[in-house]
């Protein structure tokens, strides 16, 4: 089975998820935005074996403390897109720009495209990609748990900011409404902030996105 614990981290309260394998104990950290030893206090107490560091994309506080935990474990950087490279480059500067401690420019082992697959133990997750929050923006998928980690694309009632560098509201509600609703309405989701949802409520309700009437 696949399991996860959700780490709210830094000022912007981002939702860093360990997400494990249950047979395995192989895990990961998707959006390792900050507070490392908080993160690698909830893999301990787990007692998992942290296999890589996965990026939905390139914003700081969802990446400011990848680079740290992947040289002090010398784990893989997973993701996010080629096309979000722009933000992981400017990392010195933004990180100084927001106050947050200081993270070197970052270049994954690994960029993610469309359709790629990961595996974690005896889990898979398949990578979709939704631009338009950020043009390199992936989401995590598991067909079988019936869960999605969608970073900043969507939340519990609301979609991500599209006025970055790089954003496009169009393309963002294309890629919710075209990508992420078709996998089902029971699909549960984790967001980049804030409390899960499912796309079937988010469908119903949600104000930028929801089916017409
Ligand atoms: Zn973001």
């Amino acid at each position: 089975m696949l399991e996860y614990h959700i780490i709210p981290v830094t000022a912007f309260a981002q939702n860093c998820t360990l997400l494990w394998c249950t047979q395995t104990r192989a895990a990961v950290l998707v959006d390792a935005g900050g507070e490392p030893e908080r993160l690698l206090a909830a893999v301990t107490q787990r007692q998992l074996q942290l296999q890589a560091l996965w990026v939905t994309h390139g914003h700081v506080d969802h990446v400011g403390a990848v680079g740290d935990l992947a040289q002090r474990l010398q784990l893989p950087v997973i993701g996010p897109g080629m096309a979000d490279d722009y933000w992981l480059q400017a990392l010195p500067s933004i990180t100084r720009q927001y106050g947050f401690p200081f993270a070197d420019v970052l270049q994954p082992q690994r960029w993610l495209q469309e359709g790629d697959v990961l595996t974690l133990g005896e889990q898979t997750l398949t990578v979709i990609h939704c631009p338009g929050h950020t043009p390199g923006h992936m989401v995590f998928y598991s067909a079988s748990a019936r869960l999605a980690l969608v970073g900043d694309v969507l939340f519990a009632g609301s979609i991500g900011r599209s006025d970055f560098p790089g954003g496009d509201g169009a393309t963002l509600i294309r890629s919710i409404r075209e990508r992420l609703f078709p996998l089902g309405d029971d699909v549960a989701f984790i967001p980049g902030h804030g409390a899960m949802s499912t796309f079937g409520a988010e469908r119903r309700h949600n104000p930028f996105v929801a089916d017409p009437a």
